[in-house]
């Protein structure tokens, strides 16, 4: 079965693939069908899950994957959130997010923090019972960067079970407990079944 990706990263096309390879799927990029991005309006992962997936089965007329995910700080209301690349505005910036995260948890005790990804399948544009599958990954932050791994807010992702942030994680075992990971197995789990 081919299904459209409403994604261009080949990293995710490329975690997407091993995981899907099972189910004899064949995931094909929505750019290689010349589908531009959609629009992410929402305030919530599974909204904007739901909206890129929409989009990409609407223009392609095959069924469609899409994902969304970002960085969850309790003590900040849940920011940066859906804002997650754009959080110090435009251009996207690893390194100014990452400031304004140390800045605006200067005046905060709490600093415990949580990775969200949200996946979403669709048979079809209007199908009412899109698959959601979701996962979390529970640290806190800490206060200057460690590792050189990883990307987005990974040099500040501190993870109490390894003793390491996960910028500092070999890539291997990030991707085997991240909330990335645990989505894609809770929707392999909800596929098959
Ligand atoms: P995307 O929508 O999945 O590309 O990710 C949105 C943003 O969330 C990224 O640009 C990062 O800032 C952040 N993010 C999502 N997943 C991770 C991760 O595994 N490590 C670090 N940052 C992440």
């Amino acid at each position: 079965m081919k299904i459209v990706l409403a994604s261009n990263n080949a990293k995710k096309l490329k975690e997407l693939d091993a995981i899907l390879a099972p189910l004899g799927w064949e995931l094909i990029p929505q750019g290689e069908l010349d589908i531009p991005e959609a629009e992410e309006p929402h305030v919530t992962f599974v909204e904007n899950a739901i909206a890129k997936a929409r989009h990409a089965a609407r223009l392609s007329g095959m069924p469609a994957l899409a994902d969304d995910s970002g960085l969850c700080v309790a003590a900040l209301g849940g920011a940066p959130g859906v804002q997650s690349a754009r959080y110090a505005g435009e251009p996207k910036s690893d390194a100014r997010n990452n400031e304004k995260l140390l800045a605006a948890l200067a005046k905060h005790d709490s600093r415990a923090a949580h990775f969200v990804s949200v996946i979403v399948f669709v048979r079809h544009a209007a199908d009412p019972q899109p698959l959601i599958a979701e996962g979390e990954w529970h640290g806190e932050i800490i206060t200057e960067h460690r590792g050189a791994g990883g990307f987005g807010y990974d040099p500040l992702f501190f993870v109490p079970e390894f003793g390491k942030t996960a910028a500092e994680l070999d890539p291997a075992i990030k991707n085997g407990v991240s909330h990335r990971a645990q989505a894609l197995q809770s929707l392999l789990a909800r596929l098959r079944r």
